[in-house]
């Protein structure tokens, strides 16, 4: 019997066959075509000779062939490696050899292995040497895709695949170092959507807008498969746009939508903002990286059901949720763990902080993976009497809402003091002429370390140093204020938005600027 994830279009074809599962573009899938598409796909996978366990990559933007590739390996009980488009050739290369993968799915414009150029990804293809020798088994994206599922017969497969089988291999940002792979097993991924389902309502009427990329948890976890467990659509967006992103909302009448802080901004930064008929949506959901409180008022303001959502690859992501109820009166925190989910905020000895503490927040549960592929120090150092330590610190308020203030990786320690970039960045986002900034420690030989703000100015806005440390002082505690101010074009950042402060300090931590 397959309990797994594979096994979902095949029940859903058996309940709603006619219902639309996905759009792309001009095109639409109900869950008949969904179920009959996936299996010929494991068919062809099975022929190929994937066997249970095996690793099947996939690389290409948001389209119905990753779903049915995910779903497809679940059929086998073979393992999906979904990899992120934006990465460059060698560090595609790394992931295909790290994960094993002999079979790779792929939009040979992303990639191309018999091209010698050299080039990175999206500028030409990677070069021979780049690309794992494990690889066997090429399918490219488009009618040779097509083909292959043409010529794939239609009886049902039905192989046996556990809650415990491992499901996917989903590589983590890698924000603060080299991508870790996350094993996410089919009870993991289940668990996270009944999650969801349970604390968004999510309903059969759902038409879910995915513009968030795919190969990232939140995009596939957070809104795509849930909605495809209860019976919704989704509108799959192969590249994310924010003016055509109100443009869509208003054709397909959008009831739900995930992003990142980075897009949600863009998005209401655009003309068309104030007068887009947003009056289909229901809820958007934003998370992955801090959510500035600015951009929460934005979008209340706009009569928008905005929640935040706080996960991480390694928990299939749902850990903290802040529901429509609680969104205004609570803004700015990440509510309260999902339903089948424990979080704690802890010291270093794992027992709970005080009310309005800062702590590590740990979790654990059903979403929670097993571990690292290939990393058993990684993994044992990450978990502490079977709880995942986030590297994340929060606060919990006296009603158990937690708000996330940063990552442990990046506090400041200025005179003894604990500094959180994120609370900074949050009230210089508040000044009229900055749209993005990032707040790092720079060494001082009297403190130790003291904050630094690198800042990106509105369009058509000048931005003075001098102005901007006056702009704080008064707004936070005066060890917090960055004590010099870079005024940059832009900042970098990851294919989902998240900021890279490794990146920002290599490139603005040196010299008294
Ligand atoms: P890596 O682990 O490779 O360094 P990453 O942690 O960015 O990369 P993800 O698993 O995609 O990889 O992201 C999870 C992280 O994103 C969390 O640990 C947290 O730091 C951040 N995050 C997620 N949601 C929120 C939120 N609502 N507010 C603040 N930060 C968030
Ligand atoms: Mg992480």
């Amino acid at each position: 019997r397959n309990e797994g994830i594979g096994s979902w279009p095949g029940r859903r074809a058996r309940k709603t066959p006619h219902r639309t599962a996905l759009i792309h573009q001009q095109q639409t899938f109900s869950y008949a075509d969904l179920h009959q598409r996936t299996n010929r796909l494991a068919h062809a996978l099975r022929a190929a000779g994937v066997r249970r366990g095996d690793r099947v990559a996939y690389l290409g933007p948001n389209h119905p062939s990753f779903l049915e590739t995910l779903f497809a390996t679940g059929l086998l009980g073979a393992v999906f490696v979904p990899l992120n488009t934006r990465l460059a050739a060698p560090e595609i290369g790394y992931q295909l050899a790290d994960s094993g993968a002999r079979t790779l799915i792929h939009d040979p414009s992303l990639y191309d292995p018999t091209d010698n150029g050299g080039g990175s990804q999206g500028d030409g293809g990677a070069s021979p040497a780049e690309v794992s020798p494990a690889v066997k088994h090429r399918i490219e994206l488009g009618d040779p895709y097509e083909q292959v599922l043409a010529a794939a017969p239609d009886n049902p497969i039905d192989e046996p695949v556990g809650p415990d089988d491992i499901c996917m291999i989903m590589y983590t940002s890698g924000t603060t170092g080299r991508a870790k792979g996350a094993m996410l097993t089919h009870g993991n991924l289940t668990w996270n959507a009944i999650n969801v389902l349970i604390d968004q309502d999510i309903t059969a009427d759902e038409v879910a807008l995915v513009s968030a990329p795919l190969f990232h948890t939140a995009g596939l976890n957070m809104i795509t498969l849930p909605v495809l467990l209860k019976g919704g659509t989704c509108v799959l967006v192969g590249a994310f746009d924010p003016a055509g992103t109100l443009d869509l909302i208003e054709r397909h009448r959008i009831t739900f939508m995930f992003g990142v802080p980075a897009m949600f901004d863009q998005i209401a930064r655009q003309a068309r903002w104030a007068e887009a008929d947003l009056s289909s949506v229901r809820q958007l959901t934003c998370g992955g990286a801090p959510v500035p409180t600015p951009l929460i008022a934005t979008y209340q303001s706009r009569g928008l059901n905005f929640q935040q959502g706080y996960g991480m690859t390694e928990a299939a992501p749902g850990t903290l949720f802040l529901a429509a109820e609680h969104a205004v009166s609570k803004a700015g925190s990440a509510g309260v763990p999902h339903f089948f989910t424990d979080v704690r905020v802890t010291g270093p000895d794992l027992s709970p902080v005080a009310v309005g503490e800062p702590g590590e927040i740990v979790v654990r549960g059903p979403n929670v993976m097993p571990g690292y592929w290939g990393l058993p120090e990684e993994t044992a150092a990450a978990f502490a009497d079977g709880w995942f330590r986030s590297g994340d610190i929060a606060r919990v308020d006296e009603d158990g809402f937690v708000t996330i203030v940063d990552r442990l990786k990046d506090m400041i320690i200025s005179g003894g003091e604990n500094v959180y970039p994120a609370e900074v960045e949050d009230v210089l986002l508040g000044h009229p002429a900055i749209v993005e900034c990032a707040v790092i420690g720079v060494p001082d030989e009297k403190w130790g370390e003291v904050p630094r703000a690198v800042v990106v100015a509105q369009e058509g806005s000048r931005l003075d140093p001098d102005e901007v440390i006056a702009f704080l002082s008064g707004r936070l505690a005066k060890y917090k204020i960055p004590k010099s101010v870079v005024v940059a074009e832009t900042l970098p950042r990851t294919a989902s938005g998240k900021l890279l402060k490794s990146r920002v300090r290599a490139r603005f931590g040196a010299g008294p600027q």
